[in-house]
């Protein structure tokens, strides 16, 4: 066991990092990394982003946790705010992000039994092989990844799987009658950042409309900005019924998640029936705040589609040179090493010493670093991957 005192549930590299600025971080030998995986997306805004540090800062001094039992004067006002991001009229904010697909699930059913009229415990929702949703021994249950789910048995019913991106399959199991959501991830990026083929997201739209169904997006790493628009969804004007939000909502800063949707839908939440002490706290939405203010002006987004352009030409030009694939949208990217350069993650390794910090994906390297990334560094990140994949 060595003489550490962590739990092995990560694999992490060889690195340790002290101090971290906009898209860019330092380990204890001073050394600078470009970070490439910014926390799987929660830090898209940036090491210590100084609005999101000065609005942290300030609601630290006056009020940070007050519990649900009372409420405080930033909830109401970020709750508004986050809802107009998302065209929905109400939010319920949670943590992480698998509080917030637990809540989303907890909503779908309950919605499933007092409005569909589905009989007693036969809620069933669809979800697609390859997701990824978080750790919970109920989301873990509806995995396909072996590593996520063993042993932690029994696994939670409920839950029907469809191979992601083929819309038949997904007609086919929505002819049951006692299908309540489909769960989806608009692009899946744990598995590899995987994009569905184009039109499907509308005709997941289009079938969860015709049957009666809520079409519950997992934005949590695809939303707020990372592929360039406020939601992966936007690529195909797609609007979900429940958007679940996590990662970035916190500023990096404070861990902070949200569903939300309409009244139809959350209004089958009543006093008791959910909670957390933490969900919603103050500081919490106060950088949530910050960050949908941040979002409301477009220009993150805007910056992301403009950067994540150079990044996907740039990278395109190696394909077939070193990269077998390149996948993603806007600021983000799968980049699949040709066989005889290494895997993912033994490129991500060599990738230390030429100051990438990336990490793979189920045999991707994925590239998303934070969306305040400077035109030269693109440029810069894709010359050192050149010359790794080049030797
Ligand atoms: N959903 C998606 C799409 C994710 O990518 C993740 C985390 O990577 C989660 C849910 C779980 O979020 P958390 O790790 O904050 O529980």
């Amino acid at each position: 066991m060595g003489s550490s005192h962590l739990a092995r549930n990560y694999a992490p590299l060889p690195v340790t990092i002290v101090s971290g600025q906009g898209a860019w971080v330092r380990d204890v030998e001073g050394k600078a990394y470009l970070d490439l995986l910014c926390a799987y997306s929660a830090l898209n805004f940036g090491h210590c982003n100084e609005r999101l540090v000065a609005a942290a800062e300030r609601q630290l001094r006056s009020l940070t946790l007050t519990s649900r039992a009372f409420s405080h004067d930033q909830l109401e006002p970020f709750c508004a705010e986050l809802a107009a991001l998302c065209g929905k009229d109400a939010v319920l904010p949670m943590n992480t992000g698998a509080e917030a697909v637990e809540t989303a699930i907890k909503a779908a059913r309950r919605w499933g039994y007092e409005v569909k009229g589905v009989a007693p415990d036969r809620a069933r929702i669809v979800v697609f092989e390859n997701n990824f949703h978080g750790r919970t021994t109920t989301i873990v249950s509806f995995s396909s990844d072996p590593d996520a789910r063993r042993n932690y048995g029994p696994y939670a019913p409920g839950f029907v799987t469809v191979p992601f991106g083929d819309a038949g399959a997904l007609a086919e199991a929505l002819a049951d009658d006692d299908v309540v959501a489909v769960l989806l991830e608009p692009i899946q990026g744990e598995a590899g950042v995987l994009v569905p083929p184009d039109g499907y997201l509308a005709a997941v739209r289009r079938l969860c409309t015709e049957r009666n169904v809520l079409f519950v997006a997992d934005e949590i790493q695809t939303g707020l900005g990372r592929t360039g628009r406020t939601f992966a969804c936007d690529h195909e004007e797609v609007v979900p019924d429940i958007y679940i939000l996590g990662k970035a909502l916190g500023g990096g800063i404070v861990p902070l998640s949200a569903v939300v949707a309409d009244w139809d839908v959350l209004g089958v939440f009543t006093p008791g029936s959910h909670g957390s002490t933490f969900g919603g706290n103050a500081l919490a939405c106060a950088v949530g705040r910050e960050v949908v203010s941040m979002l409301a002006t477009g220009e993150p987004q805007q910056w992301a589609a403009e950067r994540g352009e150079q990044l996907h030409v740039g990278l395109a030009k190696l394909v077939g040179d070193g990269v077998a694939e390149v996948r993603g949208r806007g600021l983000w990217a799968g980049v699949v090493p040709a066989r005889e350069v290494g895997t993912a993650y033994e490129v991500c390794l060599r990738l230390l010493d030429r100051g990438l910090l990336g990490k793979d994906a189920h045999g991707a390297i994925r590239m998303a670093p934070a969306l305040v990334v400077e035109e030269a560094d693109i440029d810069w990140a894709v010359e050192r991957l050149s010359e790794e994949l080049h030797g």
